[in-house]
């Protein structure tokens, strides 16, 4: 089994408030040319908006994997464990 189709077997209690963010736009637009979030992530949280020029996060679907961590070259990205009782819950994974 492919690793994107065991995804679709994992289940989240999705939280209203984001656990991860970017702490400062800017440095995506102007200084990290090829982005490696967007490829390193198993789950595709992060996606590069060409009409907004930003990173857009799908903060839902982390595994919390702690991989975009230590790829982000300008550690620029503030990510913390989801709030009690939220996040990923492996259930059926
Ligand atoms: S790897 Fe870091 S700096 Fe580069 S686009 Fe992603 S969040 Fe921004
Ligand atoms: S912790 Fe893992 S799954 Fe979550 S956003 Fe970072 S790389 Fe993606």
């Amino acid at each position: 089994m492919k690793l994107d189709d065991k995804l679709y077997l994992v289940r989240f209690n999705t939280d209203k408030l984001s656990h991860i963010k970017i702490n400062d736009p800017k440095i995506c637009l102007n200084q990290c040319q090829d982005k490696p979030c967007t490829r390193i992530c198993p789950a595709h949280v992060y996606d590069w908006d060409d009409e907004e020029k930003r990173i857009s996060v799908g903060y839902e679907g982390c595994l919390e994997c702690g991989t975009c961590l230590i790829g982000c070259p300008y550690g620029n990205i503030n990510w913390k464990y989801p709030r009690g009782g939220f996040g990923v819950s492996w259930k059926n994974g």
